[in-house]
């Protein structure tokens, strides 16, 4: 478009505005096309209009007996973050999901410190952590799960989705070291999908899909659909209603929706969204 066209096209855009904006002016005095100067739109994947990925922490024994069946059954790849003290009372089946390669294996710590204020993190708080004493936890959970499935997870969950150690002036984020050694960084009870056009990976927007029909499910999916969000549901037991439990009929409906090419979705684990969102983001 000439610069005068374009210049006109703006004036058309500015028609509520009581003057014509500086910015257009000056891009049309400049000769540069005004589209130069706006973030180049994000676009997923052979025309889908949004991405889901499905994470559950703390390596849940639902997660394998109820949980891997019933995402083979939908063909859906999830990521689950992994607690090494949980997994060994599923040891042999975690094995085998880290073995199949179908379903990303991240991490979740060693030893799971979350706030003091809830009462099971108590004498493990991240109110009385430092930053080298979360190093040396994420490393040995990272060891672990190496040693125990063979896997060098790239993503990682918050715990309890904190992401701070200490307290008062001397509270610091632990964002920057999981940033370091990991791909993505997830946190939980969030209230948004990801803008894959701005979003932190070390940082990442996770909502609780725990406790919810599908019609609840449906909402925000709809939603992060409109605006061409990265969705990502986190949850923990996979099975009937319960506490801190994704149900698992409500689930199942969701998989199968969003496998549907018809739907448009791309549902996959966070480590293949991740990279595709990270080579967007590096274009400039
Ligand atoms: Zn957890």
């Amino acid at each position: 478009m000439p610069p005068a066209a374009v210049f006109k096209a703006e004036q058309r855009r500015d028609e509520h505005r009581p003057m014509i904006s500086r910015r257009s002016f000056f891009a049309a005095a400049l000769a540069l096309p005004v589209a130069a100067q706006e973030p180049r739109p994000f676009r997923w994947p052979a025309g889908k209009r949004a991405a889901i990925s499905l994470t559950f922490d703390d390596a849940r024994v639902s997660q394998i007996d109820t949980g891997i069946p019933l995402l083979a059954r939908c063909g859906v790849k999830a990521t689950f973050y992994l607690s090494p003290s949980n997994m060994t009372k599923r040891a042999e089946g975690w094995k085998q999901v880290a073995e199949a390669g179908v379903h990303e294996i991240g991490s979740h710590s060693y030893s799971h410190p979350c706030t003091a204020n809830y009462r099971f993190a108590r004498s493990n708080a991240l109110e009385d952590f430092t930053l080298a004493r979360m190093e040396a936890d994420v490393e040995r959970g990272n060891e672990e799960i190496r040693r125990l499935v063979g896997v060098k997870p790239v993503s990682f969950a918050y715990p309890c989705g904190q992401k701070f150690v200490g307290r008062g002036e001397k509270t610091q984020s632990y964002v920057p070291l999981i940033a370091r050694r990991f791909l993505t960084g997830r946190g939980f009870l969030d209230e948004s999908a990801n803008d894959p056009q701005v979003c932190d990976l070390a940082a990442l927007m996770g909502i609780a899909c725990d406790d919810m029909d599908y019609q609840q499910m449906d909402k925000i999916v709809q939603a992060a659909a409109q605006e061409g969000r990265w969705l990502i549901f986190a949850g923990h037991e996979i099975g009937k209603p319960g506490r801190q439990t994704t149900r698992a009929d409500a689930l199942e409906q969701l998989c199968r929706y969003a496998a549907d090419p018809d739907n448009g979705l791309w549902i996959d684990t966070v480590e293949r969204i991740a990279r595709y969102v990270q080579a967007q983001q590096s274009i400039k």
